[in-house]
C-alpha cells in the first residue's frame, strides 16, 4: 500500500474501507482477538449490513470502540428511477456527509452489471458530459463505491456479475482508493467478484495508467477517446491538453504490454463533430496499433451541451467503416432512454432544483 493510501485511511478510518488484515492488526492493537476481526469484516461485507445493531455476535465492549474509533460509510437511497422500457434501475445514493452519487443497475444477457460513480462531481470538464456541470465535490472513499453496489443489492435482492466505474468521476484522479476498492470487492473473503468483470473507463491520464498497469489487476480497462487527432480532442475534452494521443497510446501499449489484458477505446459519436469518414479512418489506425477494441456510443444528448446524436444509419456506417479493416466494434445499447440516462443527469437536476 502506497503512503497516500495509508494516509487516507489514517485520517478518516472508514471500517468499510479496509481490508481484514487491517482490521486484524488494528482490533489486535486495541486488545480484541482476531477472530473478531473476521466476523466484523463477515458483516460489512458478506452480510453487508448498514449499522452495528445488526452484527449480534459482536459484543458491546467491541461495538462501542468501533463506534468511537471509526466511522461506517454508507449509501441511503434519495432516488430510484425503473425504465418501463428496458428495466434499468437508476439510484441516486446519498453519502454519510448527504453528497449525492449515482449508481445504475443494468440488466444484459449475461448477467447484472451495475455503474458506479467514483467521484461526486467530477473535474475533468469534457464538454458532451452531464457529470461535470457541477464540479468536482469530493473523492469517494472506497467503502462508500462498495456502498453503492451494496445497497442496490439491499433493495433489488439482485445477483450482480460485473460491476463498471463509468458513472460520475475520473477514476484516476482518485486513485489510491479506487485500488483499494478494487481489491475489496475482489476478495475472496468479502463479495468475491472477478476482477475479470470489473471494467475502469478513464478519460486518459496517461501517468496513472502506467501505474494501474503496475498494480497487477486483471480488470479491464477502457479509455474515453471519442477523437483521433489532439485538435479535435482538446475541443471537447480538456484533458487532451494535458496528454497528447501520442502519450496516450504509449500509456495503452504499455499497459497491454505488461498486463497482458486488451484496451477498449469508448467512443461516444457526436453528430458532425467526430463521426465522419477521417475519423473513423483515424480510430481504425489507433486501435490497430494498441490491439483495443471499439465500444461505439451515440452521444446522450445532455440539455446544457447541446450535442446531437447521429442517426442509427450513421452509427452504422461508422461501425462497418471500422470493421472492414478488422476492429473488433461494439455499439453501446441505450439503456434506460426514458429515465435519465446520461451520466450525471439525475444528480445534476437533483442539485439544480435543491
Ligand atoms: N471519467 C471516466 C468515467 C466516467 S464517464 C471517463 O471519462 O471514462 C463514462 C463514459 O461515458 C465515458 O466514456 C464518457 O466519455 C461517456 N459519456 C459521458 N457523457 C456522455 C454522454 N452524454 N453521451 C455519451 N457518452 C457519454
Amino acid at each position: 500500500m502506497t503512503e497516500t493510501q495509508k494516509k487516507e485511511i489514517d485520517t478518516v478510518k472508514d471500517l468499510r474501507s479496509m481490508t481484514i488484515g487491517e482490521l486484524k492488526s488494528e482490533l489486535k492493537e486495541a486488545g480484541f482477538p482476531a477472530f473478531r476481526a473476521d466476523q466484523l469484516y463477515r458483516w460489512l461485507h458478506v452480510q453487508i449490513v448498514r449499522s452495528y445493531d445488526e452484527m449480534t455476535n459482536l459484543p458491546r465492549n467491541l461495538i462501542q470502540y468501533l463506534e468511537e474509533h471509526y466511522i461506517l460509510s454508507g449509501a441511503r437511497m434519495a432516488d430510484r428511477q425503473i425504465s418501463a422500457l428496458d428495466g434499468t434501475q437508476k439510484f441516486l445514493f446519498a453519502m454519510r456527509d448527504n453528497c449525492l452519487v449515482e449508481s445504475v443497475l443494468m440488466k444484459y444477457h449475461y448477467g447484472n452489471t451495475i455503474c458506479i460513480s467514483s467521484q461526486v462531481g467530477c473535474r475533468m470538464g469534457c464538454s458532451f458530459c452531464a457529470s461535470t456541470l457541477d464540479g468536482l465535490e469530493r473523492n469517494l472513499l472506497p467503502g462508500e463505491m462498495l456502498e453503492q453496489i451494496y445497497e442496490i443489492r439491499r433493495q433489488t435482492g439482485e445477483k450482480i456479475s460485473h460491476i463498471v466505474v463509468m458513472g460520475t468521476g475520473e477514476p484516476l484522479d482518485n486513485y489510491d482508493n479506487l485500488v483499494r476498492f478494487l481489491h475489496l470487492v475482489s476478495d475472496e473473503n468479502g463479495m468475491n467478484l472477478s476482477q475479470r468483470s470489473i471494467t475502469v473507463s478513464t478519460c486518459g491520464l496517461a501517468e496513472r495508467i502506467m501505474d494501474l498497469a503496475g498494480e497487477q489487476l486483471s480488470i479491464t480497462l477502457a479509455i474515453s477517446l471519442h477523437a483521433v487527432t489532439d485538435e479535435k480532442r482538446r475541443q471537447i475534452m480538456p484533458v487532451a491538453n494535458r496528454y497528447s494521443i501520442e502519450e496516450l497510446m504509449r500509456a495503452c501499449t504499455g499497459y497491454f504490454d505488461k498486463t497482458g489484458r486488451r484496451i477498449t477505446f469508448e467512443y461516444s459519436l457526436i453528430h458532425g463533430v467526430n463521426d465522419l469518414k477521417e475519423d473513423a479512418v483515424g480510430l481504425t489506425a489507433l486501435a490497430k496499433h494498441v490491439h483495443a477494441h471499439v465500444n461505439l456510443i451515440p452521444v446522450n444528448p445532455v440539455a446544457e451541451r447541446g450535442y446531437e446524436r447521429p442517426t442509427d444509419a450513421h452509427v452504422q456506417a461508422f461501425k462497418m467503416e471500422l470493421e472492414k479493416s478488422g476492429i473488433n466494434v461494439s455499439i453501446r445499447r441505450a439503456l434506460g432512454r426514458d429515465i435519465d440516462g446520461a451520466c450525471g443527469q439525475l444528480r445534476h437536476r437533483q442539485l439544480s432544483c435543491c
